[in-house]
C-alpha cells in the first residue's frame, strides 16, 4: 500500500510535530546548520559531535534527525535499538560523496602502515574502514595523542587535514575531498568586509580553504566558533562557516552584529548547505508522523563503524592515555 504523504491542511506543524513528539517518546535533534524554525523547535541543537554524544545517550524512541544523512547514519550507529528518522533522505554531503569506500580501502591498501584518521563526514562504510573518526571539536585533542612517528591518512576533509598539518607539524596523506559550502568563500569579497569592518575580528571553520583560514582570528568547529562569538569583547563578528549558525549566536547576544562571510557573488548565499536546506517543518512533521525515511544499517557494518567511533569519544573525553592510538 503507498504511504500517505499529504500533510492535512489547517494543522498547526509545530503542534503536529509536539503531539508526534511526546506520542512517539521520540527525541529532535538539529545540526547549528538547519533552518531557525528546525534549531528552535529541537530537543538539542549541537555541532557533530554534541549531537553523536546526544544520540547515544538518549532513552528516547526515536530520533528525528535534522541534519544530513551521515549524521543520522552514526546516531543509528551509536543506537541501534533506537527507530532513527531523518526529514529528506536526498540530505547528503559533498565530503561524503567525495570518498567512496572502494577507492578509499585501495587508497588505505596502498598505505598499510598508515591509520585513517577520518573526518565524521563520511558514509558508515568509509568510518568501518577507519581506525579513529574526528570531529571539528575533536580534530585537535585526538590528533595530539597520536604519536609524532605514526603515519597517517586523513580524509576526507583536505582542508581540515590541511589546516591540522600545519598546526601540528605533521604530514598526514590527504584524501582530496573539500565542503562545497566552505570552499565557496570568496577572499576577495572577505578582504572587502574586512575594511568595512576593519575592528570585526574573523572567526572561520576549518573546513575553509587555506585563503580564508589566513585572515581568521580563530578557527574552530561550529561550537567553538559560538563560543568565541559569546566571549569576544567587539561588537561586530565576521563568521566564516554555514551562516545559519548566526541564528544562535543572535539569540545569545542579540546586542552584537554578526555577518556572514561572503561568497564570489559577494553576499553568503552560496554559503547555505544545499543538503542540509533539503529538511523542513514538513518534513520533520511527516517523519515522525510516518516513521520514515528511516535509517537502516546491516549489523556487521554498523558494529565496524562503531569501533571507528567509540575510539573517538574515547579519545575525545581523555580517557585514553597518550600512544593508544599506536595500537589501533
Ligand atoms: S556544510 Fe559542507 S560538510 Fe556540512 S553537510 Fe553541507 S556539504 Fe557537508
Amino acid at each position: 500500500m503507498t504511504k500517505q504523504t499529504a500533510i492535512p491542511t489547517g494543522i498547526d506543524l509545530r503542534e503536529e510535530i509536539d503531539r508526534l513528539r511526546k506520542e512517539r517518546n521520540a527525541v529532535i535533534l538539529a545540526h547549528y546548520y538547519q533552518k531557525p524554525e528546525l534549531q528552535d523547535l529541537a530537543d538539542f541543537v549541537g555541532d557533530s559531535l554534541e549531537l553523536s554524544k546526544k544520540a547515544a545517550e538518549t532513552d528516547a524512541d526515536v530520533i528525528a534527525f535534522c541534519g544530513v544523512k551521515f549524521m543520522a547514519d552514526t546516531a543509528k550507529i551509536l543506537s541501534p535499538e533506537k527507530i532513527v528518522v531523518l526529514p529528506d533522505m536526498d540530505a547528503g554531503c559533498s565530503l561524503e560523496d567525495s570518498c567512496p569506500p572502494d577507492k578509499f580501502r585501495a587508497f588505505r591498501e596502498r598505505h598499510p602502515d598508515h591509520i585513517a584518521l577520518t573526518y565524521i563526514n563520511c558514509s558508515t562504510e568509509v568510518k568501518a574502514l577507519s581506525d579513529v573518526i574526528v570531529t571539528s571539536s575533536s580534530a585537535e585533542t585526538i590528533l595530539s595523542q597520536i604519536p609524532a612517528d605514526q603515519k597517517i591518512i586523513f580524509g576526507p576533509d583536505r582542508h581540515l587535514g590541511g589546516y591540522l598539518n600545519r598546526k601540528f607539524n605533521r604530514e598526514m596523506l590527504l584524501w582530496p575531498g573539500v565542503c562545497i559550502v566552505h570552499e565557496a568563500f570568496s577572499e576577495r569579497e572577505l578582504l572587502k568586509l574586512k575594511a568595512e569592518h576593519p575592528e570585526a575580528p574573523i572567526a572561520a571553520h576549518p573546513e575553509c580553504p587555506p585563503h580564508i583560514i589566513d585572515h581568521a582570528d580563530y578557527v574552530g568547529s561550529t561550537s567553538g566558533i559560538l563560543n568565541f562569538a559569546k566571549t569576544f569583547p567587539g561588537d561586530t563578528l565576521i563568521v566564516a562557516t554555514e551562516p545559519h549558525i548566526i541564528h544562535q549566536m543572535e539569540k545569545a547576544l542579540p546586542e552584537k552584529n554578526f555577518i556572514g562571510a561572503p561568497g564570489a557573488d559577494g553576499n553568503c548565499n552560496c554559503n547555505i548547505c544545499p543538503y542540509m536546506a533539503l529538511n523542513n517543518l514538513e518534513k520533520l512533521y511527516l517523519c515522525l508522523r510516518d516513521l520514515e525515511p528511516r535509517i537502516e544499517i546491516e549489523e556487521n557494518l554498523r558494529v565496524a563503524a562503531k569501533k571507528s567511533l567509540d575510539k573517538m569519544l574515547e579519545l575525545a573525553a581523555g580517557t585514553i592515555g597518550k600512544g593508544d592510538l599506536g595500537r589501533v
